[in-house]
């Protein structure tokens, strides 16, 4: 992946909404058939549902993975872009779409981004965080605050409190981590992790807390983790079709736009089902369908990647 992104005005071929499983296949697939592609992502961080509602649950239904944490998936989904050029943009939220020429156009907050066609992988919408009552929401991570704090008071059993809690500790704040119920989530390794450093007094466990709990004294930096909602509503005034939260699709994953294409759970093509393994099929679809419509000369049809070679690096030829 690209550490140096390209420049805001560079156009690309394909310009992915949404950095979940869909997207990131999509992205995949599109960089593998050689094209340019931009993806932006309303979160901090990849993966869509699987990291942001259940990194630490185990998945059984993913094709050639028997038993995998959802977070295992998503790392995995990061590893197999690495051969690749991708400009991904996090904490990036697309918020308008217009034709550009024979493209299209999309705006965020600071710039927009054109590209011969767009696929839309955005699931239930941005997976932003839940508002808190309390002083801070986590929007980003790490916050520019840590840096600078000795203590800090983490709310929420959420799996993203569990790490935020273990990461602080190992960066040698002294944190207190508290939720209204005596449960956490994380996957087995790192809740045994915040039992040991909770015995071992590195880290202040109060679950379940009374709702006046505070820590004495005050923590410097207080976070509060509260789950995410999904927000459709920066997509509504787009000029695509709906069928409630979902958008309308041929057989290839083509919206009623010409070049915006639709994978994953925001598309009609998978009926009520929302799957990983049809976002990865309805992503592979749409990828190579996009292929061909920002280059005609090149088939829709990928052959096998089995026929492919790389170099010794693990880059494609
Ligand atoms: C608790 C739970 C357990 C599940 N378990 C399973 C399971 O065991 N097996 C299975 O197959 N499926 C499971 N699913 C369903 C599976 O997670 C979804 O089908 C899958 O995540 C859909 O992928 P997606 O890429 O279409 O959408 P998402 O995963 O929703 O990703 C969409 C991404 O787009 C981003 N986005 C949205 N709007 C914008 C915007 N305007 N700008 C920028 N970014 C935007 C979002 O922030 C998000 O990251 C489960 C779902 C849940 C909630």
């Amino acid at each position: 992946m690209n550490s140096t992104p390209a420049p805001r005005s560079e156009p690309t071929d394909i310009l992915i909404i949404g950095g979940g499983p869909a997207g990131l296949y999509a992205a995949f697939y599109a960089a593998l058939r050689g094209l340019s592609v931009r993806l932006l992502e309303a979160r901090p961080e990849l993966g869509g549902q699987l990291a942001a509602l259940y990194p630490d649950r185990m998945v059984y239904d993913v094709p050639a993975a028997p038993a995998m944490y959802a977070g295992e998936i998503v790392e995995r989904l990061v590893r197999q872009l690495e051969p690749f050029d991708i400009d991904i943009r996090l904490k990036t939220v697309a918020q308008t779409l217009e034709a550009d020429g024979a493209g299209w156009r999309v705006g965020t907050a600071g710039a927009s981004y054109t590209a011969g066609a767009v696929i839309l992988t955005a699931g239930m919408g941005a997976l932003l965080p839940r508002p808190a009552n309390s002083e801070q929401a986590l929007t980003d991570w790490p916050p520019a605050a840590v840096a600078a704090s000795r203590s800090a008071w983490i709310q929420g059993g959420v799996p993203q409190a569990t790490r935020a809690a273990l990461e602080l500790a190992d960066a040698g704040t002294r944190v207190t981590l508290s939720h209204r119920r005596a449960l956490f989530r994380g996957t087995p390794s790192q809740l045994a992790r915040l039992e040991r450093l909770r015995q071992q007094g590195q880290i202040d466990v109060h679950a379940p807390a009374a709702a006046d709990f505070t820590p004495v004294p005050p923590a410097d930096l207080n976070i509060h983790l509260n789950g995410y909602l999904p927000d459709l509503s920066p997509l509504l005034p787009w000029p695509l079709e709906w069928q409630g939260e979902y958008v309308p699709a041929d057989a290839n994953g083509l919206t009623t736009l010409p070049g915006v294409y639709v994978a994953g759970d925001l598309s009609s093509a998978g009926g009520t089902f929302k799957l990983i393994t049809l976002a990865f099929a309805q992503a592979a679809l749409c990828a190579n369908h996009a292929a061909h419509h920002v280059r005609p000369e090149l088939r829709v049809k990928p052959g096998h990647s089995s026929d492919r070679r790389t170099t010794p690096e693990g880059r494609f030829v």
